[in-house]
């Protein structure tokens, strides 16, 4: 070891000692960096990178050599003969193609190893032959020890060498195999070099004399120049094309495949893009958010086939009704984003909404059926909302399911106190999810009475939430979220099964009437839920009275057709809850089979004040009798608004004039009472 490291020290010139150091460490790196491009390709590439990396690789053990035969101080070497030294490079660049090739062609075991031993015998031959090329005034003189040593150790680096850039295990292997390249030419020359002797002769003459040291060093950098210029030029030429493909992958990446529209990914960024021109002009931009109404449902009732073909067809129509500065994107199941960037204020989004929500409105054909495309949008606007693209989009999109929850067709801009809502509305999300196992929720019923004898003639039932931090929680606030998170399909059977069970050991037969939400009317099975529970409490389906809202009925009118005559057909009577409140509410009285009304109360609330309530209370009163549907009004909290209806002829009334919703204690006192007479004081 001492002998070698005297050999770097003392026998070798540091000059060119440094350049072979450098030639070394770059050569190594590219011949391993070229090397990983074998291993990843296949075919004839893989063919091409091997020759590359044998250049690369060959190149540089033989312009290492030489430039350490340069610093190798002996005024005894005159020359090099031009045959030898050529057929050292060759001989080295085939080794190392071979070792390469060998290393990467078959799976069997220690192939990598055995490639790379044979790296390191070129190495050391290609050094044997370069020795041999010397011409010296003397007797060249190597012992066969060092020769032995020489080998086996540049043999043993480069086998670990291919090992390490083989299989690696963490990013340094990279680095450490160019370590094991340095190692490896390094040994096999120094080594070598230590057991190697120039005896002088005296004669000299008959070797061609090249004296200038200067000259072979430029030649040897030279062919090392060209080797690197060439296999850099490749390299790059093929970065570039994997750049291209990345380009290619990153666009299918950024695209919705059903579609053909940005996908979130994609919105992102053409938001971002938008933002950053934005912000060096005076143009303002809107992200408008939209959502799908009953997507969900719709895809339950018709299946995948249905919603893929109705976004495609959405997709097609809102794309070819945006203007040059508009673009679409899906970035939902059902939900969507159009970007606009030339946009100033409240008034253009609002058109550009009612001129998407237009186009939905072009009938969608499936099965035979007309399906409802019915949308609700939210936007934000930059920079007065956001100022980053993200946060553009999450804005718009919590503006949007503030929309959705007023129903389809309405647009809400975004507005800072949407931020909180959300929070608290999430937050009551989770807790919700717990409330029926930890018995949070409660019903309270409602007594609904005859006008004129004032009897009560059956009870509503109102559900609760009892929050362990908030105490009660408003049913206004809970439902909604119930119904979104479709908690309701979980409480809803629940729900009924308690309130048939309790109206069925009554003393009195009641009607108790239970409300049932549009997520629960549109989920398969509803009526068999309803079946089992009759089964389960015990109570004659003559007395179950189901509320049902007009937006619950009209999304897919077939379907809620169908479970309505299922119900029908055990017997349950189904009441229009919120009579007046919706878009359409004569036609769907007209087309469902009612068994009751009820008038909302906000019109009642208006009596006296508003003559419009009067009228709508009215003719609604008139309509039901000649359908002959009796009629139930809901919100009646004086005697005067009782009496208006006593005197149109409504049959029933509901409010806090009879009594307030009360829990079931409460419920049974009159139920179990005699005949109730007239309820002259608030209850509750
Ligand atoms: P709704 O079906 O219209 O229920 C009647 C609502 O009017 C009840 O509000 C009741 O407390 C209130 N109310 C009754 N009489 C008067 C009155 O004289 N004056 C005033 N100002 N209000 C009166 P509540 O209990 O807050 O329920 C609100 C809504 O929550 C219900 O409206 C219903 O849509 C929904 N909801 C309640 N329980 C259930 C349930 O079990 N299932 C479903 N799906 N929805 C429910
Ligand atoms: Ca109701
Ligand atoms: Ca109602």
């Amino acid at each position: 070891m001492l002998s070698v490291l005297s050999c770097i020290a003392y026998e070798h010139d540091p000059f060119y000692l440094a350049l072979a150091v450098l030639v070394l460490t770059n050569g190594g790196y590219f011949t391993l960096r070229l090397y990983a491009r074998v291993r990843r390709s296949v075919g004839t590439v893989k063919l091409l990178w091997v020759v590359m990396a044998g250049l690369i690789g060959g190149g540089t053990i033989w312009t290492t050599h030489f430039l350490s035969m340069l610093a190798y101080e002996s005024d005894l070497i005159h020359g090099y003969s031009l045959g030898l030294t050529v057929l050292s490079l060759v001989v080295v660049i085939a080794g190392v193609c071979l070792g390469f090739l060998i290393s990467d062609i078959t799976d069997k075991p220690l192939s990598i190893e055995a490639g790379g031993a044979i790296v390191g015998l070129s190495a050391s031959t290609m050094h044997y032959i370069g020795l041999a090329a010397m011409e010296v005034s003397g007797r060249v003189i190597v012992e066969p020890n060092y020769v032995i040593a020489s080998v086996l150790l540049g043999g043993f680096f480069s086998a670990l060498m291919l090992n390490r850039i083989s299989k690696q295990c963490s990013r340094f292997c990279g680095h450490v195999a160019v370590v094991l390249f340095v190692l490896c030419v390094t040994s096999v020359h120094f080594v070598s070099m230590t057991g190697t002797a120039i005896v002088p002769s005296g004669s000299g003459a008959e070797t061609i004399a090249f004296d200038s040291k200067g000259v072979l060093a430029i030649a040897v950098l030279l062919v090392m120049a060209l080797l690197f210029l060439s296999v850099f030029m490749a390299y790059m030429i093929d970065a570039k094309t994997e750049e291209a493909t990345d380009g290619r992958i990153h666009r299918i990446f950024e695209h919705d495949a059903l579609t053909g529209l940005l996908n979130r990914s994609g919105m992102n960024s053409a938001v971002a893009t938008v933002l950053q021109r934005a912000t060096s002009s005076p143009s303002a931009a809107a992200v408008i958010s939209f959502s799908l109404d009953r997507f969900l449902d719709i895809r339950d009732a018709h299946g995948q086939k249905a919603t893929d073909s109705m976004l495609r067809h959405v997709a097609k129509l809102v794309s070819g009704c945006l203007g040059e500065n508009e673009s679409l994107g899906r970035v939902g199941d059902c939900e969507f984003l159009v970007l606009a960037s030339d946009v100033y204020n409240n008034r253009e989004v609002n058109a550009l909404c009612a001129r998407i929500e237009a186009v939905l409105g072009t009938s969608f054909r499936w099965g035979g059926g007309v399906l409802p495309v019915r949308a609700a949008f939210g936007y934000a606007f930059f920079p007065s909302n956001a100022r980053e693209a993200g946060e553009l989009i999450d804005k718009a999109e919590q503006a949007m399911k503030h929309a959705c929850r007023s129903g389809p067709g309405t647009v809400a801009p975004f507005k800072e106190s949407l931020g909180k809502t959300a929070k608290e509305r999430g937050a009551l999300s989770i807790d919700l999810s717990h409330a029926e196992e930890r018995g949070e929720l409660e019903l309270y019923y409602q007594i609904q009475n005859n006008v004129n004898t004032r009897e009560v003639t059956g009870a509503e039932v109102l559900l609760r939430w009892k929050h362990d931090k908030l105490g009660m929680v408003p049913p206004y606030k809970f439902i909604p979220i119930a119904e979104e998170t479709g908690l309701i399909n979980a409480f809803g059977p629940w729900i009924l099964h308690t309130a048939c069970k309790e109206a069925a050991s009554w003393d009195m037969p009641l009607k108790i009437a239970v409300n049932v939400s549009s997520v629960q009317l549109s989920k398969d099975g509803f009526a068999d839920i309803v079946a089992r529970v009759f089964r389960s409490s015990g109570l004659d389906p003559a007395r179950l009275e189901l509320e049902i809202t007009e937006s619950g009925l009209l999304d897919d009118r077939n379907h809620a057709m169908q479970v309505i005559q299922d119900l029908k057909s055990l017997g349950v009577g189904i009441a229009m809850d919120d009579f007046g409140t919706g878009y359409s509410s004569l036609a769907t009285l007209q087309m469902f089979p009612f068994d009751k009304i009820k008038i909302d109360r906000e019109f009642v609330k208006d009596l006296g004040k508003n003559k419009h309530s009067a009228a709508i209370i009215r003719s609604t009163i008139i309509l039901a009798e000649s359908l002959d549907i009796p009629v139930l009004a809901e919100g009646v909290e004086t005697e005067e608004q009782l009496q208006f209806l006593a005197s149109e002829g409504c049959g029933e009334a509901q409010g806090y004039l009879f009594g307030r919703p009360m829990p079931v204690e409460e419920l049974r006192k009159i139920t179990n009472a005699r005949p109730m007479r007239p309820a002259l004081s608030l209850v509750g």
